[in-house]
């Protein structure tokens, strides 16, 4: 399942929730303030930077 990201009109709030494909706006709440009034908002996983280096062979390391 894809993730989707929504922002909350009410709060504010910035959340992201694993979702069916089919699920919209009108299935979800804000998980801080619980209204209905979010809005999906485009996941920024691609076409960001053309300098990204994500493909490193070792994997992930370290943390933060
Ligand atoms: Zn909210």
């Amino acid at each position: 399942m894809p993730i989707y990201e929504y922002i909350c009109k009410s709060c504010g709030e910035k959340f992201s929730l694993l979702q069916r494909v089919t699920a919209t706006e009108k299935d979800t709440c804000c998980p801080k303030c619980a209204s209905p009034d979010v809005k999906k908002v485009m996941s920024a996983f691609c076409c960001s930077n053309s300098d990204a280096g994500f493909s490193s062979p070792g994997g992930f390391s370290g943390g933060g």
